[in-house]
């Protein structure tokens, strides 16, 4: 850690607060100003408390404490078994179904036609973030039902959002994998809860977070003592509104060089666009994803929830093989045989 002093201030301070610490810094000037370098393992709070010193200007410090998630803490990436379904290997995995769970036959429907495209996973949301309290909250306990009933009827690992610390047992009995929703990615209590659970977690990209706010969400995930985490980026707000957000796929190889977990992309929260859905899908295998998230109705334009993203049963099967030939391409695979039900 180094720490600059604002002009026309001492050292002192700061080394008498080492001090408290048994920690010692070398005090030089620099270009007028004083700076100190500090040695010694350094408590984590120490950089919030030199920050409090009115006569410090700056504190440089080494990247964030990601002890669990940090590329650095394995020799080789991780891979996380869903089920059979794998995310971080050779193979690209594929999470796809509608937004939200609306009925057993729409369920159905969309579980059927996403695995006889080559699609491992099934989504659907059950509990529902909605922006309004009076837009669609999702259905509860019977969608989850259906859901675990189409997932193991069509032989995919289930995908669903818990947003509640007290439903998670609940979720678990139903799901294959916890979803933990953008708007949820800090709801500290949440992580530590889902880190607690038995089942490996989609971890969404905060709208608004850095990367460095997004793997620490893992690490309170990994640090609760479930290191089954793959992360998801799904876009995030910017000033354009042409689509919903912005599909960071820069955030995807550059976290790929941060953390050993595997990340996946969502097309569709990513773009707010069908006709994007596609493009971006075959983009994101090329930028190092290892897999996709992505919606898909029976009817789309009879969706409850997102519907002007959803790819129909139709346009999902038609786009598989060319994400196929994409993850060929760069030396990944997508295989594309159909899943046959239990
Ligand atoms: C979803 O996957 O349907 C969803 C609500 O996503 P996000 O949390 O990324 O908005
Ligand atoms: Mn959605």
């Amino acid at each position: 850690m180094i720490v600059v002093l604002k002009a026309g201030r001492g050292p002192e301070k700061v080394l008498a607060r080492l001090e408290e610490y048994r920690l010692h810094g070398s005090a030089t000037r620099l270009d007028g100003r004083w700076v100190v370098t500090v040695e010694g393992a350094e408590p984590p709070e120490l950089s919030e408390r030199l920050r409090a010193l009115s006569d410090v200007a700056a504190i440089h410090t080494e990247e964030p404490d990601y002890r669990h998630v940090a590329r650095s803490e394995r020799a080789v990436r991780s891979t996380v078994d869903v089920e059979g379904v794998i995310f971080g290997g050779v193979d690209i995995a594929v999470v796809a179904g509608p937004c939200t769970v609306e009925s057993e036959a729409q369920i159905f429907a969309a579980a059927q036609a996403v695995a006889e495209s080559g699609a491992t996973g099934l989504r659907g949301g059950a509990y529902k973030p909605s922006t309004s309290p009076y837009g669609h909250q999702g259905l509860g306990l019977p969608a989850l039902e259906w859901l675990h009933a189409a997932g193991r009827r069509y032989g995919l690992a289930v995908v669903t959002e818990v947003m509640d610390p007290a439903k998670v047992e609940l979720v678990c009995e139903h799901a294959d994998m916890l979803q933990i929703g953008a708007r949820s990615m800090q709801n500290f209590d949440l992580l530590k809860a889902v880190g607690r659970s038995p089942k490996p977690i989609l971890l969404k990209r905060g709208m608004s977070a850095t990367i460095a706010e997004w793997l620490l969400a893992a690490e309170y995930i990994a640090d609760a003592g479930n290191e089954r985490i793959v992360l998801c980026e799904r876009g995030i707000r910017s000033f354009d509104t042409s689509t919903r957000n912005v599909l960071d796929l820069a955030a995807v190889a550059a976290v790929r060089e941060l953390t050993h977990l595997p990340v996946v992309v969502d097309p569709s929260h990513g773009t707010g666009r069908r006709d994007l859905v596609g493009p971006m899908a075959k983009a994101a295998i090329a930028a190092g994803a290892d897999g996709l998230l992505i919606e898909v109705h029976p009817v789309p334009d009879q969706a409850v929830k997102d519907g002007a993203q959803s790819l129909s049963t139709t346009a999902f099967p038609a786009l598989m093989p060319e994400l196929a030939r994409v993850a060929e391409a760069v030396g990944r695979r997508l295989p594309l045989r159909a899943t046959v039900g239990t």
